[in-house]
């Protein structure tokens, strides 16, 4: 079952890449794993799998403690909330750097951290990523942090049937990026572009994704 859904997605991508002349292997699944027990994460890692999202970094925390044994790398792809900041180990890519106060807590661990800073790009209200009009900003402040490499951009696009609507969040992420690897304010940028869910994922693959984040076409349906 989880291996006929996970050999779907990766067909899928394939197909998605191929289909915007890209190649599939510049594509990078991140299985999301968030509210499944730590026994699918195993299954999947034994198809070869090795890259798992969770939105929760104590839910997250768990299963990498569970799953010790395994060369899973692990993506946090939720909010964090600054108080949180000390349970953050420093092997977990971060995509959701989204605002200062959380810069400025990262800033203050003695380790580097590896992170996508989080865009909101669809401009909807209580929408998570940081605003459009305050991009610059964080930027710039996190351009002063040491300890903080930033290797691409995240956004979550709106939930809807409006393609239109969902490609313009992603070319909005997309150009955002293309400044960024130009102005070389990163030196460590690698131009990763965290976009696509199950439901959008062809388009964000269309519009220049990089890590496309896939829950429920792989695990099923959440409660
Ligand atoms: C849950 C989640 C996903 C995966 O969503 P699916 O629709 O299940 O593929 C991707 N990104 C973020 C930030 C999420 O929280």
């Amino acid at each position: 079952m989880l291996k006929e859904k996970y050999q779907a997605v990766m067909e899928a991508l394939a197909q998605a890449a191929q289909s915007s002349d890209r190649k599939p292997e510049d594509i990078h699944l991140i299985a999301v794993s968030k509210t499944h027990p730590a026994s699918a994460i195993e299954e999947v890692y034994k198809f070869g799998h090795t890259a798992f999202g969770e939105n929760r970094i104590a839910e997250l925390n768990e299963k990498k403690h569970l799953l010790a044994g395994l060369n899973i790398e692990w993506h946090l792809i939720g909010q964090l909330q600054t108080n949180k900041v000390k349970l953050l180990a420093s092997d977990v890519i971060l995509h959701s750097l989204d605002r200062i106060s959380l810069a400025e807590a990262l800033a203050k661990r003695p380790e580097k951290f590896r992170t996508l800073i989080q865009v909101n790009c669809s401009e909807e209200a209580n929408k998570s990523g940081v605003a459009l009009a305050d991009f610059d900003a964080l930027v710039e402040k996190v351009a002063a942090i040491k300890n903080i490499e930033v290797l691409g951009l995240m956004t979550i696009a709106e939930n809807s049937e409006n393609e239109a609507l969902v490609r313009k969040a992603f070319q909005r992420l997309k150009s955002l990026s293309d400044r960024l690897a130009a102005q070389k304010i990163f030196p460590e940028y690698r131009g990763w572009l965290s976009m696509g869910m199950s439901g959008d994922f062809a388009l964000a693959i269309a519009e220049g994704a990089t890590h496309v984040r896939i829950g429920s076409a792989i695990f099923g349906t959440r409660n």
